[in-house]
């Protein structure tokens, strides 16, 4: 769903206002000295971050605005970051909510008025999110991430999980005065306040208005009014030291969500013990796909150290390893969880890609994708997406034919959907790419043609296991304190309980270009897809074969892949050369094995134990969630697999989710997306649907 944007005005002395709230987004005098002394000293941010004794630190605020609170406290941690560089703190969270984003352009002209902030503005304003509903995450910086939840401040808080001690360690609670918007400042918003609330949280806000004042107190922080900015009278401060609501008090329910879907992080990942802090950690992954390696690239990031254990000589040997793969969200004709899965994915991975761009080269290009309506039912769905505005415009856009050629550089005779900031990847080099970053850190150890033979022991925190070099057959014992399966189409030999994966043959071609094709300047997406010509390769497929495990070229899966162009692309003059391309001597095809599972969506998340189906037997009695318990997994260890043909899309915010959840940190997807990414949920589903025995 789409915000509507802020309406905005500027006031006698330039400042913006609100509109529709008849209030100021931040102080006549000086903005940035109104931050400093309501939300920064309010909270007495610069000593609690001196005092705090974990790797990350957590700020959510009511009211995005113009980010100015946001770019601000980005710069103090930075500032904080240089002066204590062996500090145990190294990352903020910024938490913030919005229900009207303001219009780019106008937060350009807006921001423009800080020189201080800079920087930081640049970054955000590169890439400010558009105004669809969900959590837009954005690293400002390795250290600094913003997660941006676009709705009204109460359902977004409401979505967000939490862990058994909470989240938040200070709340800025901006948002215009009660008297001009009472709606927000509501009894619901003070609970999820609660409920997200670190015990000794404290929180910041302008007002002093008694619904505040009572609102909070109610739910268990203890109140203190003090001088307000400049003119203002009076506004508070509190500290979260007596939760009084049930709900909060109880460290195993602490949540609006299933229990039965928590994310469990790493066993004491960042408990409050300086040792147990993430920098000391040691993660194996297993596996060196597109999954495994922007995982290992996203801890080592964070001060994680990471060895990578694979099969092959090389990194990328199974489905990440085609030179070319298209970049593009999967356009269904409803805004369903899937969806919604898609386009947060998309979103993020172009974020990711943009970010990952800047520090290392890889192939890749945002040229842009059509997706083309090739016969009745697709064009019917196109127009369904475009009429309904069911896709964000700046995602996709509909097209007549005449633009669809001109976008395309090539004849185009169909109607299509633009999709501007898709395009394609060579995902051999991208994961080259995030394991060249991540080795620079000193953090990552690469372990090729090493198969995990057993896990020997697991206690305190600490997994015993054996690996072999598959030259050598020399056995080796390694230690670490979790291990992350990103395996893959080998995901099935490990036979991982409760879930069901299945695996699918695919054959892509990679013809050489020819003068017809070459013009080609956009992706072409219909029952399969086509390429620009990358090093003078077009890629074209696939083919899907289930249960199909072999990697064999097949020379009738080329004919099904030449084909599937041809009758998809009939209309388009330079189609018939494709045959002729796909002769070509330099042409060649490649087949790999996709992992999937039924529902197509990937699988993230701690590895369940094989005893849940005997922990939530009782699910299909639908007993209010308090009433069942936090299923038991299996400690330290975790999954992020079955991305079937789509890992380009979705394995940046799948690694960053499952980063996030075993470190503790906030995660990057509303509740209700985040559980239908659970492994579990297939479990979780057949156990519900259960009679009664
Ligand atoms: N913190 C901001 C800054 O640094 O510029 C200023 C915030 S401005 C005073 C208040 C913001 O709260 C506006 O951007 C407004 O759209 C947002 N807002 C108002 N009601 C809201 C609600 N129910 N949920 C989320 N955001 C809301």
């Amino acid at each position: 769903m789409k915000l509507s944007p802020a309406k905005v005005h500027f006031n006698d002395t330039g400042t913006p206002c609100s509109s529709d709230y008849d209030d100021l987004y931040f102080s006549n005098e000086n903005g940035i000295a109104e931050t400093d002394y309501v939300f920064i000293q309010g909270n007495n941010l610069q000593d609690r971050w001196l005092k705090h004794q974990s790797a990350h630190y957590c700020i959510a605020e009511t009211g995005f605005g113009t980010g100015l609170n946001f770019l601000y406290t980005a710069f103090l941690f930075d500032r904080f970051l240089q002066a204590h560089p062996q500090h145990i703190l190294k990352n903020l969270y910024f938490i913030s909510t919005e229900k009207h984003p303001i219009d780019i352009q106008l937060l350009t002209k807006i921001l423009a008025n800080f020189d201080q902030l800079e920087n930081y503005s640049a970054q955000l304003l590169t890439d400010y999110p558009d105004n669809s509903q969900g959590v837009h995450r954005r690293h400002i910086s390795t250290n600094i991430c913003l997660d941006l939840h676009y709705g009204d401040a109460k359902t977004s808080l409401a979505d967000v999980k939490t862990l058994q001690k909470g989240l938040v360690d200070a709340w800025f609670l901006d948002g215009f005065a009660p008297s001009k918007n009472p709606d927000m400042w509501h009894p619901k918003l003070f609970q999820e306040i609660a409920r997200l609330s670190k015990p000794k949280a404290t929180f910041a806000t302008f007002t002093a208005a008694g619904i505040v004042k009572r609102g909070l107190m109610e739910q268990g922080f203890s109140i203190t009014k003090r001088k307000g900015f400049g003119r203002k009278r009076d506004m508070l401060v509190g500290l979260f030291d007596k939760p009084v609501n049930l709900q909060t008090l109880s460290t195993k329910h602490r949540t609006n969500h299933a229990p039965y879907f928590y994310r469990h992080k790493i066993n004491d990942a960042e408990n409050d013990s300086v040792k147990q802090a993430s920098s000391r950690l040691t993660v194996g992954i297993i596996g060196n796909g597109i999954a495994g390696a922007i995982t290992a690239l996203k801890l080592v990031q964070l001060g994680v150290s990471v060895n990578i254990f694979w099969r092959a000589k090389q990194s990328a040997d199974g489905a990440s390893g085609s030179p070319i793969g298209g970049f593009y969200p999967q356009l269904n004709a409803q805004m369903n969880t899937a969806s919604q899965i898609q386009l947060q994915s998309f979103y993020y991975a172009h974020h990711f890609y943009q970010n990952l761009s800047r520090i290392a080269e890889f192939d890749h290009a945002f040229c842009g994708a059509l997706q083309v309506a090739f016969n009745d039912n697709t064009k019917e769905r196109l127009h369904k997406i475009s009429q309904k505005q069911i896709w964000p415009n700046t995602v996709a856009q509909y097209v007549d034919p005449e633009r669809a050629s001109k976008l395309a550089n090539i004849d185009l005779p169909y109607e299509c959907l633009h999709l501007p900031n898709a395009g394609w990847i060579s995902p051999h080099s991208m994961i080259n790419a995030c394991l060249k970053v991540a080795q620079n850190t000193g953090l990552l150890t690469l372990f090729n043609e090493t198969e995990l033979l057993k896990i020997n022991s697991h206690h305190n925190n600490v997994i015993n296991f054996e690996v072999q070099h598959n030259q050598s057959l020399k056995t080796v014992s390694h230690q670490c304190n979790a291990l992350v399966f990103s395996t893959g189409f080998s995901s099935p030999d490990f036979s991982f309980p409760h879930i069901p994966l299945t695996l699918t043959r695919g054959q892509v071609e990679l013809i050489a270009s020819k003068p017809d094709l070459q013009p080609l300047q956009t992706l072409l997406c219909h029952k399969g897809y086509f390429t620009p010509a990358v090093n003078g390769m077009h890629a074209m497929g696939s083919t899907y074969k289930k249960e199909d495990t072999s990697c064999e070229v097949r020379e009738a899966e080329t004919l099904m892949n030449l084909s599937l162009q041809q009758g998809s692309l009939c209309q388009a003059t330079w189609v018939a050369k494709l045959s002729d391309a796909s002769q070509d001597d330099n042409s060649y095809a490649r087949a790999s094995v996709r992992c999937s599972t039924p529902d197509h969506q990937p699988v993230v998340g701690a590895l369940p134990a094989s005893k849940q189906a005997q922990e939530l037997s009782e699910l299909y009695k639908a007993l209010p969630y308090f009433r069942y318990p936090i299923p038991s997994v299996q400690d330290n260890m975790f999954l992020l697999t079955g991305l079937g043909s789509r890992g380009l899309t979705t394995a940046p915010l799948m690694a960053e989710i499952l980063v996030s959840q075993m470190l503790g940190r906030p995660l990057p997807l509303n509740g209700k997306l985040l559980d239908a990414l659970m492994p579990n949920r297939f479990l979780v589903r057949n156990l519900i649907r259960q009679q009664r025995p």
